[in-house]
């Protein structure tokens, strides 16, 4: 990325201890930044070993800053002096019981809180905010009404709702709710960044991301047998960095930008690791059913049949030619993400061996 980066103040990063957050903090340090990173909680030591460690060898400052996505105001602090302020803070998991308080609320709260707060501190002129492919589509047959059947900036998330695919209704109800903000004030611009699934190594311990969920299956048998052709995007966690570096400096980013390197499904994932893995690992080589999965999975892995019906056998396509035009945006090869993943969770012990 040729992109000139400004040092010239702090950029906040909320969410620091993520894992997309993770691979945006050390492109800031190593490009000399002074990042103040937006953290639950300062003190939890082994959380934010990371990112102090990346911090030490590189030429940028790191400062920490307590601030949760539901305190109103809890980022004035971090923000203070701030031109950009990239919010990625977003829980990202499909295991929840009550989904209004533990993917709404702060998704949607959470981005009314930072961008509130963007919009009330003079010296902010830009906001990345980390959305999702997520917020454009729910299920991969939604790609069959879009135009040229392939996903698009234009289009907007209509189907998911908080009891069918919530996490992408948080997504969308933020995103829609960070550009009601925006268009209401003329002091900062707001870039969005629309990832599909996020996939390479984390450089925070113990990832809870669902990406990792989603691999982990790989690896430890769930698909010995097969995986299902389960339309979806992919993209690398370092190029999503970039994305975000470019999305933040380039001065003529503006508006959403699809991030995502390839359009694919879970099983040819899964196929990316079969060369170096499969000998010793139950890596899934061939495609199950669909008729199979529509009756097995509701009582094997808790998801629905109209989600098996408008995913499992359907193609996903988006264009990601803005984001190649605007943020100079090139992605690598979807096996060299998925095997550095993959070897990260062998050393690791994600697998139990
Ligand atoms: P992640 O590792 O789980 O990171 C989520 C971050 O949000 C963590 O730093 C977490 O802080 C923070 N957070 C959650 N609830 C919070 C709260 N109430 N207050 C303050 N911070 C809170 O997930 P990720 O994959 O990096 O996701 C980062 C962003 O990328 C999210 O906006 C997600 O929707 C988006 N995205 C991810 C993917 C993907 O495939 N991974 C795809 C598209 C978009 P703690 O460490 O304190 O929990």
């Amino acid at each position: 990325m040729n992109q000139p980066i400004s040092t010239s103040h702090p950029v906040l990063v909320t969410g620091a201890t993520g894992y997309v957050a993770g691979w945006l903090v050390k492109e800031l340090l190593e490009a000399g930044v002074t990042v103040n990173a937006a953290v639950r909680d300062p003190g939890n030591a082994a959380k934010l070993r990371h990112l102090r460690e990346i911090a030490d060898r590189s030429p940028g400052t790191l400062r920490f800053f307590e601030a949760d996505l539901l305190k109103p105001g809890s980022y004035a602090a971090a923000m203070e002096d701030c031109r950009l302020v990239f919010h990625t803070a977003s829980p990202f998991t499909t295991r929840v019981r009550n989904p209004q308080r533990e993917l709404i609320d702060p998704a949607l709260k959470g981005t009314r809180n930072v961008l509130e707060t963007a919009a009330a501190n003079a010296a902010v002129d830009r906001v990345v905010v980390t959305s999702s492919c997520a917020a454009i589509y729910t299920d991969a047959i939604d790609c069959q009404t879009a135009p040229g059947g392939t996903l698009n900036e234009e289009i907007w998330n209509t189907t998911a709702s908080l009891s069918y695919q919530p996490y992408s209704y948080s997504k969308t109800l933020a995103e829609r709710e960070a550009w009601r903000i925006a268009d209401g004030q003329n002091r900062f611009r707001l870039v969005a960044v629309n990832p599909s699934l996020v996939i390479g190594p984390a450089l925070n311990p113990d990832p809870t991301s669902e990406s990792f969920n989603i691999v982990r299956q790989m690896g430890n048998g769930t698909m010995r047998l097969g995986a299902p052709k389960l339309g979806i995007g992919a993209v690398d966690v370092r190029d999503l960095a970039r994305a975000h570096v470019a999305a933040g400096f380039a001065p003529h980013a503006q508006g959403r930008y699809i991030v995502s390197g390839h359009n694919t499904n879970i099983l040819e994932l899964g196929k990316t690791l079969v060369e170096k893995f499969g000998d010793a690992y139950p890596v899934p080589r061939k495609s199950v059913p669909k008729p199979m999965v529509w009756l097995l999975g509701p009582l094997m892995s808790g998801i629905s049949r109209r989600f098996v019906t408008n995913n499992v056998d359907v193609k996903w396509r988006a264009d990601n030619s803005r984001s190649k035009r605007d943020l100079a945006m090139t992605y690598r090869p979807l096996k060299m993400s998925m095997e550095d993943m993959f070897q990260q969770m062998i050393d690791t012990g994600a697998f139990g061996k």
